[in-house]
């Protein structure tokens, strides 16, 4: 499958597995939080889910009060990161991503840990997003950081196609 049929492949599957979205969520976020490579960092990257994704927004609730947390900003082709204290700060932006309204944060070396969305991602951690390449321009800057893929499990598959632009996780948590 190419890129674009994955996109396609993996949408349907999300519209056939809505009804465990929640429960599934709580699982991953629950390996997320219990993951070595999360408990050592300080500075962490995270993502405020869309409907469709892994449900971070409690995560996010519980663990700005313990770590130093950003959001992604999408400003044009760019995500810029602001730092999260809390929820009143979150404003719908580009796509209906809630976003920080916190400090701008350029100190990319300082983040530990970055955990990445994705529409499908494989055992070698190639990653597939929605196609307009944010965390690829974006992962380069965070050159000490550890590069998690977070997903439900039918979104790891055998193969995703990839291309010299496309950034490999590190690791993927899912169930
Ligand atoms: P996604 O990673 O969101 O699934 P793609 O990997 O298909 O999206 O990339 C989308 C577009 O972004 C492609 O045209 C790709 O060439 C471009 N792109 C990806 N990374 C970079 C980069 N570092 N610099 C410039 N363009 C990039
Ligand atoms: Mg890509």
């Amino acid at each position: 499958m190419n890129k674009t049929e994955l996109r396609k492949h993996i949408k349907l599957l999300k519209s056939q597995h809505q009804a465990t979205t929640t429960a599934d969520s709580g699982i991953i976020m629950q390996l997320l939080a219990d993951d070595a490579h999360f408990l050592a960092a300080k500075t962490v990257l995270l993502y405020h889910s869309l409907s469709d994704e892994v449900n971070t927004h409690q995560f996010i609730e519980e663990w700005c009060l313990k770590k130093q947390l950003l959001l992604p900003v999408v400003v044009g082709e760019e995500l810029e990161l602001r730092l999260f204290q809390n929820m009143n700060e979150l404003k719908i932006g580009s796509f209906g991503i809630a976003e920080p309204t916190g400090p701008l944060f350029t100190d990319y070396a300082k983040i530990d840990f970055v955990a990445v969305p994705g529409m499908a991602f494989d055992r070698n951690g190639h990653r597939l997003g929605r196609g307009k390449g944010y965390y690829d321009r974006l992962l380069p800057k965070l050159t000490n950081a550890y590069k998690a893929g977070i997903c439900f499990p039918y979104q790891v598959v055998d193969e995703v196609p990839v291309e010299p632009t496309d950034i490999t996780m590190d690791g993927i948590i899912t169930i």
